[in-house]
């Protein structure tokens, strides 16, 4: 693909990047891509993009795409390339084999959030109603599980509060664990504008984002916590805004349950929360905790937005129930302009988990113990549900490891490299009988899989994505699948073949089956989306075009729910054999872990992971710039290049996880989130010293 003659015809599509989900008209000729151009009538971007979506879209005809299936014995066998016919027919007759010699569950299926709702809800229903258990996890189990948990928690809703026009509003942000600039970059683009017009922004991050200080945009307030204390910050905040008396007390009277607020007041206003108290365990001067709780607390309307350096820690959940504390209690919830935001990484990460990718929860977030919608889909899709939650990731890992898991159907994810403590993942994978990996180009994980199943790049498919705001849109089919079917064609035809009767003839179809079974989908159809252009749920046919901004009355699950966010330290602690403390993200022209991002031109910005560390750490160790640097946990180790800089404070190091040969997550352990095992990618113990190389 490149960008190059006059196009022919143009289709309106959805990018297969972030969670902005920003809209592109795609131009061809004939069956050729010749350019994306920003989509003006596109609610999330407005005719804007960014390097990713407007340029990064080579990957489709890279050579290094697979096209046809194939096959192997063992992982030390060479691939065998088959057709279709019998890649499925075998991978049925394994899971057939595995489930009589050992028992239903012993197999399970991860979606991926890059993929269509259509395709996602397929796969799920395939684990459900095909495989017969609730062994089907989703790439949200690395990233936002926490929100899903937190949100639903106090809230009733797993999902961001606000639209992104929302942010025009705010008065007050607070940014908390992310960097736009880098990982959501057209929604950095309003959130500058708006700060431009006299918003004032708050950042908690233990790096210098480039937010904090860039041309015309300068944070009121950094406050640069230790790696794992997001608890301990948010905790003085809402003690500050308690002690001084800056409680939205109407809001809370009205809104909340009241014995569950006076009990977090109480526990808050405990003099061990304090910033002063709290002061050595976070580095952030107690003055500056002060001064931002007050501003957030009284500087009109009070947004916090955040990332994943709010969920992939131990107490990920805690935080997310944290930063919904400060919202309640200051009453920015229910209008525009304030909100809890979570910014999802992934295009359709949001979607993924509405469409019931979690192990203990149905489309639209049902639980699987609720009798009434097992019988609503056992009457629909002829088939009984388990009653009991499946296997996480980790868990099937685990199970396979100790010998009672041994098959696993992956859509469009790279777990080998993505998932954290890498040897871990490996040997799990290695002890199953049967790993199938769909996608792209042969992945990491694929070194581990016995069946190989090309999948199709969003430009080959039609279907839909949800993107953070709650948005659903089109993704519209522009050239046909490179490797013969859509990924939804290729779940179908595993379902068929294994016994379990689908028939869907276009994904349109699967929407209108979503749409009957999810009753915040209630109304959506490609109809109602084309004449539309997008619908943010929850919907239905008296508000088609959605929810902008949820609980404006109140909330969806009644009163608002206050938690105490008691503060537990992370087990990964600096000390003499492990002094620093390693954290990870993510550059603006690479996504993830760069399978498509790496295959595309936007790696001649960013061709490798680098290491920051602070001036001082480095001396310390006789590091120079760009020296190679053996980085080393509890977990592994890793070898890449150093990058000395001050972004990062003393005792704490730095490094985005895109590249292959970096291998981050090697280093990373396997603590994770106590309610949703989301991985504790953000805080690793390490020492750094000089190497020659890898
Ligand atoms: Fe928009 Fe995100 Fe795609 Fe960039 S990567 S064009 S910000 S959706």
């Amino acid at each position: 693909v490149a960008e190059t003659g006059t196009p022919d015809r143009f289709e309106v599509t959805t990018c297969a990047y972030c969670g902005v989900g920003c809209t592109f008209r795609a131009e061809m000729r004939g069956e050729e891509l010749v350019r994306m151009v920003p989509w003006k009538e596109g609610k999330a971007n407005r005719g804007h993009s960014c390097v990713k979506g407007r340029f990064a879209w080579g990957y489709a005809n890279h050579r290094e795409r697979i096209l046809s299936p194939m096959i192997r014995a063992s992982i030390d066998d060479p691939w065998r390339e088959v057709g279709w016919d019998e890649a499925i027919a075998h991978t049925a007759s394994e899971f057939r084999r595995i489930q009589a010699e050992h028992g239903k569950r012993a197999i399970g299926g991860i979606t991926s959030s890059r993929c269509t709702n259509e395709e996602t809800f397929l796969v799920q229903k395939l684990v459900r109603a095909g495989f017969g258990n609730n062994n089907v996890d989703t790439c949200a189990r690395v990233c936002h599980s926490p929100t899903g948990y937190g949100l639903k928690t106090a809230f009733g809703t797993s999902a961001g509060t606000q639209d992104f026009d929302s942010v025009m509003a705010a008065d007050t942000i607070i940014l908390i664990g992310a960097n736009p600039t880098d990982g959501h970059p057209v929604f950095a683009s309003r959130l500058k504008q708006r700060l431009r017009q006299g918003a004032k922004l708050i950042v908690i991050d233990p790096r210098r984002i480039d937010i904090v200080r860039s041309p015309h945009v300068e944070a009121a307030h950094h406050l640069p916590l230790r790696p794992g204390t997001n608890v301990a910050v948010l905790t003085a905040v809402a003690h500050v805004i308690v002690t001084e008396g800056l409680v939205d007390e109407d809001f809370v009277r009205d809104r909340c349950d009241r014995a569950e607020f006076d009990d977090w007041a109480a526990f808050v206003a405990d003099p061990r929360h304090s910033p002063e108290a709290t002061e050595s365990l976070t580095t952030v001067p107690a003055e500056s905790v002060r001064a931002a709780a007050r501003l957030y607390a009284k500087g009109g309307n009070g947004a916090i937005y955040y990332g994943l350096g709010v969920t992939e820690h131990s107490q990920g959940s805690t935080t997310v129930l944290a930063i919904a504390n400060l919202a309640m209690a200051t009453g920015n919830l229910g209008r525009a302009g304030v909100g809890v935001n979570p910014l999802r990484g992934q295009n359709n990460v949001q979607g993924s988990c509405d469409m019931g990718s979690f192990p203990h929860e149905l489309s639209g977030y049902r639980h699987v113990s609720d009798d009434a919608a097992r019988a609503m889909f056992r009457a629909l899709w002829g088939a009984d549900i388990d009653h009991e939650p499946g296997l996480r990731i980790p868990n099937m890992l685990g199970a396979a490891i100790d010998g009672e898991f041994k098959a696993l159907y992956i859509q469009g994810e790279d777990i080998l490299q993505s998932d954290p403590d890498t040897r871990h993942v490996a040997a799990g994978l290695a002890a199953m009988e049967c790993v199938v990996v769909q996608d792209l180009f042969l992945n990491e994980t694929a070194n581990y899989a016995h069946v190989f199943l090309p999948g199709s790049t969003f430009l080959e498919k039609n279907g839909t994505f949800t993107n953070a705001e709650r948005r659903i849109q089109r993704v519209r089919k522009v050239m046909r699948p490179l490797n013969g079917l859509e990924d939804w064609e290729i779940t179908q035809k595993l379902a068929q073949a294994i016994g379990y009767a689908m028939a869907y003839d276009h994904p349109s179809q699967i929407m209108d089956e979503i749409a009957a079974v999810t009753p915040t989908f209630a109304g959506v159809s490609y109809d109602r989306l084309d004449a539309l252009g997008s619908i943010q749920w929850p919907c239905n046919d008296a508000a088609p075009e959605g929810t902008p901004v949820m609980h404006l009355d109140g909330f969806v699950r009644g009163k608002g729910k206050f938690v105490r966010t008691e503060y537990v330290a992370t087990e990964e602690r600096a000390g003499p054999r492990f002094p620093l403390l390693l954290t990870t993200g993510r550059i603006l022209s690479q996504y993830n872990v760069g399978a498509q991002t790496r295959r595309t031109e936007n790696s001649r910005w960013h061709d490798e992971d680098r290491l920051e560390i602070h001036p001082h750490d480095a001396e310390q160790r006789g590091i120079l710039d760009g020296d190679w640097v053996k980085v080393a946990s509890r977990a592994g180790d890793t070898t890449l290049r150093a990058l000395v800089t001050d972004r990062v404070a003393p005792g704490v190091v730095y490094t985005t996880f895109h590249h292959p040969a970096t291998q981050a997550n090697v280093v990373t352990t396997d603590n994770s989130d106590w309610a949703t095992n989301c991985p504790e990618y953000k805080v690793t113990a390490v020492q750094v010293g000089r190497s020659n190389g890898p």
